[in-house]
């Protein structure tokens, strides 16, 4: 049970209580010994997905069987429908490993998220002409497409892919289950654009092959942002599953959906925390290594346990805020904020809780307990990402060396995670985790779309 720690008068004013620093500490700490089991497991359930297509990996071939070698040549259309924004670029391959893009970003609304499939895919349609406008092509041009959908497809063909179930809080009806590249068309044919979808790729797809494109020594891509997920290449025969003709290159890129990792069961050390964001969120009992690691949830795990400290009057003084009582309120740039807070009185920390939270007079005690908090939440979701890269390398043998690209908002914003995932590779794999190159590869998931589109 929770004691009245304000009574307690060996304690330091400034500083959070040591009991609940340390039952934090305990909830949310991922020892050495942990990430190495855990990456066992994880080589394992590799395998299992790539035998069978019912296992917690899917492991999808992606059809992708050839990665670019700088040479490509052309200009594409991309598309890139990630978790927060879809972009719509024109991309010039100019060979040499040289790409150009004009792009435009438009935001997708909680109510094109949870509408119906066939709005949204409006919207995309809708998207692409004044994007078509705003470069001054005609509206009935013709010309190669890729497409990133950036959610689990059981890919049928390089540009074909029945939608298996949304993540990252969409809902749309009417797409789990079909060919999204059959919506893509049908939502072009009634907004009158002649544009043919000639690739369809997951966006770790996409960021691998734009990555290989300029560094030959690409076999990983990671998305780190709204979501989390992976793809590499894998050798053909190990891929006991894969029906099809034998590629020549003998390699097929997997789409891992490395998110959905722990929904089997107990596997994963989820807090009381965790189980609560879980339950409350859209896909319950689906994506809970994504759950612990992506942008999408950090903030949303933090409000749960700042939430909890502040009914025991652990956390300002047992006062509350309507602002922290509402679901995904408290986003994960927030935690960035005060992790970056490296000021004497953590007068940044205090403007997120006041600003954002309507907390107000916060104790400097309060603020380091805060602070803490988004620490060890934002640790254990670096470390469990290293276990994931830790894990495809083992699996395809090349700790000797290899680039992993890697792109998304957390990835690129929140300050240590890259380090700390190095931090924790060189815990797991020793020595060899300094021939591992975490490569920033921004933008590349619609790039490598249309790289795929132009060799297709
Ligand atoms: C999706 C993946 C995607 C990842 C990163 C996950 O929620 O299931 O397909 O690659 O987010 O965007
Ligand atoms: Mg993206």
């Amino acid at each position: 049970g929770h004691t009245d720690h304000n009574k307690d008068s060996l304690q330091d004013p400034n500083q959070p209580n040591q009991e609940t620093l340390a039952r934090l500490e305990r909830d949310f700490t991922l020892t050495t010994a942990q990430l190495q089991s855990l990456v066992k497991v994880f080589v394992n359930d590799m395998k299992r997905g790539l035998r069978s297509d019912t296992s917690v990996f899917k492991m999808i071939p992606s059809h992708v069987t050839s990665r670019p070698n700088g040479t490509e040549t052309g200009t594409v259309l991309a598309l890139d429908l990630g978790g927060s924004n879809f972009r719509v670029c024109e991309v010039n391959l100019e060979g040499k490993g040289v790409v150009r893009t004009r792009q435009r970003k438009f935001v997708v609304s909680d109510d094109l998220k949870t509408g119906t499939g066939e709005e949204l895919f409006d919207f995309f349609a809708d998207c692409v002409i004044a994007f078509l406008a705003e470069i001054k092509l005609p509206k009935d041009v013709n010309m190669k497409l890729g497409f990133t959908f950036s959610f689990p497809v059981q890919q049928l063909a390089i540009n074909k892919g029945i939608a298996i179930q949304w993540t990252k809080g969409f809902t749309a009806s009417g797409v789990e289950g079909k060919d999204v590249v059959g919506l893509l068309q049908d939502a072009f044919h009634r907004k009158g654009l002649k544009i043919e979808v000639s690739a369809l790729a997951n966006d770790t797809v996409g960021t691998l092959i734009a990555h290989a494109y300029v560094d030959a020594s690409t076999y990983v891509g990671v998305i780190l942002g709204t979501g989390t997920n992976a793809a590499y290449v894998e050798r053909v025969d190990q891929i006991p599953k894969w029906k099809g003709a034998a590629p020549s290159s003998g390699e097929m890129v997997i789409n891992m959906e490395w998110g959905a990792w722990g929904s089997e069961g107990v596997l994963l050390p989820t807090t009381s925390y965790d189980k609560q964001l879980d339950r409350a969120s859209a896909n319950p009992r689906a994506q809970i290594y994504e759950k612990m690691i992506s942008g999408l949830y950090l903030g949303e795990i933090t409000r749960y346990v700042l939430v909890d400290l502040i009914s025991t009057g652990e956390l300002f003084r047992g006062r509350g805020s309507a602002a922290l009582a509402k679901p995904y309120n408290f986003d994960t740039a927030n935690m960035s904020r005060i992790e970056r807070d490296h000021t004497i009185e953590l007068s940044d920390t205090r403007s997120v809780l006041e600003e954002l939270s309507g907390i107000q007079h916060t104790s400097l005690a309060d603020r380091r307990l805060v602070k803490r908090v988004c620490e060890l939440i934002g640790t254990r979701a670096a470390r469990l990402s290293a276990v994931g890269i830790a894990g495809v390398i083992t699996k395809i043998n090349r700790l000797d060396g290899c680039t992993v690209a890697v792109d998304g908002s957390v990835f690129e914003y929140y300050p240590h995670f890259a380090n700390r995932i190095r931090d924790a590779l060189r815990e797991v794999v020793g020595v060899n985790a300094e021939s591992i190159v975490l490569a920033q590869a921004r933008d590349g998931s619609g790039q490598g779309a249309a790289l795929i589109a132009a060799i297709n």
